[in-house]
């Protein structure tokens, strides 16, 4: 029987309906939550994707600005907008959209966002809160909108057999740690596979949970998947297709029309964990904005 889909696009609409909501709540009490994106240079990718979370914090009632600054901006120069944009009592969020130019150091940058405004989850102090198990940081985007993906659709995470494919910051390592932590939601046993892992098929047919965020288009197959598993596709690869308009399709690191045979739920690419990670965005400068508000009462 073919797999059940996880829609990330019905998920996320759901969630930023609840961020609505949210907004119009603290707009009520005199706050309206304010997301500054900082996009240095003329990337087109990352033109497209600050254009929509621009989209979407605006659509969500907040007071929402993009600062576009030329290619040719030095390491002082945005960390001088960081610094404003850091005493500014009107902006809850700050993301800076990487990549950025080779003349600035992302690590430097990063470092430098107020944690309390690092809605991206990036900063060090997020990392490491996230990695003890405190509930006081901000959970990088991407793996927090794959924990709502399984929590929504009702994946039993506790004691489950959860695989990871990819070891990135900010994907692999933040989900291996959202996912072994003790708490709602959580609770898996986690193994995290990368490039020089011995047998990767090994570990993927033994998964419950198989997330993949790998960047290699298409690369585990249905016979890399146990029978009845939940797989989470992550990757987002254009690849060459002469059949379509453009010349190229987006495709995601999974094989979809063999693991969509074997698996008993899977998220699509696209339509699946894509629409997660704005409606997280929306959702961690909500929560900046309603901390932002307890300190002033
Ligand atoms: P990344 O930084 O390139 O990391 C890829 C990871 O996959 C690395 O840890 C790498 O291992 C591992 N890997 C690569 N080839 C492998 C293989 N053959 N076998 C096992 N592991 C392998 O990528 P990322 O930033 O985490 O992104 C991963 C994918 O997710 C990309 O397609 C990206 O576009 C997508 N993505 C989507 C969203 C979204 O919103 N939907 C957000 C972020 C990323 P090593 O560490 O050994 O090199």
């Amino acid at each position: 029987m073919p797999a059940e889909l996880i829609s990330g696009t019905a998920i996320a609409a759901t969630i930023r309906d609840e961020v609505t909501a949210d907004v119009a709540a603290l707009v009520a009490r005199g706050v309206t939550p304010g997301l500054t994106v900082v996009l240095v240079g003329d990337d087109a990718a990352s033109a497209v994707y600050v254009g929509a979370k621009e989209k979407a914090s605006k659509a969500a009632g907040m007071a929402g600005e993009t600062l576009r600054l030329p290619a040719s901006t030095t390491q002082a120069e945005l960390l001088a907008v960081v610094d404003r944009l850091n005493n500014d009592p009107l902006v809850h969020g700050i993301l800076v959209q990487m990549p950025l130019p080779r003349q600035i150091d992302a690590d430097v940058v990063i470092r430098h966002i107020r944690p309390d405004k690092d809605v991206d989850g990036f900063h060090p102090v997020n990392v490491g809160k996230l990695l003890i198990g405190h509930t006081d940081g901000f959970v990088s985007c991407t793996p927090g909108g794959v924990v709502e993906l399984l929590v929504r659709s009702g994946v039993e995470t506790r004691g489950a057999e959860a695989v990871i494919v990819g070891r990135s910051n900010i994907v692999g390592k933040p989900m291996a740690a959202l996912l072994v932590q003790a708490r709602v939601g959580a609770d898996a046993t986690v193994t995290v596979c990368h490039s020089r892992t011995r047998d990767l098929t090994m570990h993927t047919r033994r998964a419950d949970i198989l997330i993949v965020a790998a960047g290699r288009a298409e690369m585990i197959s249905g016979d890399m998947i146990k029978p009845g598993a939940v797989v989470i596709d992550v990757g987002m690869n254009r690849v060459a297709d002469t059949t379509k308009p453009g010349g190229a399709r987006l495709c995601g690191d999974v094989h979809f029309p063999s693991a969509s045979q074997v698996a008993s739920k899977i998220t699509p690419v696209p339509g699946g964990v894509g629409p997660m990670t704005i409606a997280m965005l929306l959702r961690n400068t909500v929560r900046a904005a309603e901390r932002f508000a307890a300190s002033r009462t």
